[in-house]
């Protein structure tokens, strides 16, 4: 099932591009969650701040979890899917988020499943949490 995306909170994305830079030069790698059709949460994969496994094999390795897609860094600074990327981005969503050192603001693209680059809206919304009452 594929759904509709409407845009990327602007909010998502400035997370995304710190926790590339706290990483650097290791790579970062999580899924991405949408509320009310925006991608506003990523799931940082348990073990992939440390570098020794590649972050791509790591979310290969997560069991059927809900997302829209997937987030992970190139510190390459390359922003463009490897052959690995693309077997993962087949399988996780249809929403693939790379973000390329030195992780400005201008330093990431989002890909479809098939590795085509897409274009997704950074919007400003106002992210409820609303786990913490
Ligand atoms: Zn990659």
């Amino acid at each position: 099932m594929k759904k509709a995306v409407k845009g990327i909170a602007r909010e998502t994305l400035d997370f995304i591009l710190e926790v590339s830079k706290s990483t650097y030069p290791n790579e970062f790698a999580g899924l991405l969650q949408t509320r009310d059709d925006i991608i506003t949460d990523v799931l940082i994969l348990p073990g992939t701040e440390s570098g020794k496994v590649s972050a791509t094999l790591q979310l290969f390795m997560m069991p059927n979890m809900s997302s829209v897609g997937s987030v992970h860094s190139h510190p390459s600074s390359v922003i463009h899917p490897s052959h690995a990327d693309l077997r993962l981005f087949s399988k996780t969503g249809n929403h693939h988020i790379i973000v390329g050192h030195p992780y400005g603001k201008n330093n990431w693209k989002c890909f479809n499943a098939k590795g085509e680059e897409i274009r997704i809206d950074v919007l400003d919304v106002e992210i409820e949490d609303d786990e913490i009452l």
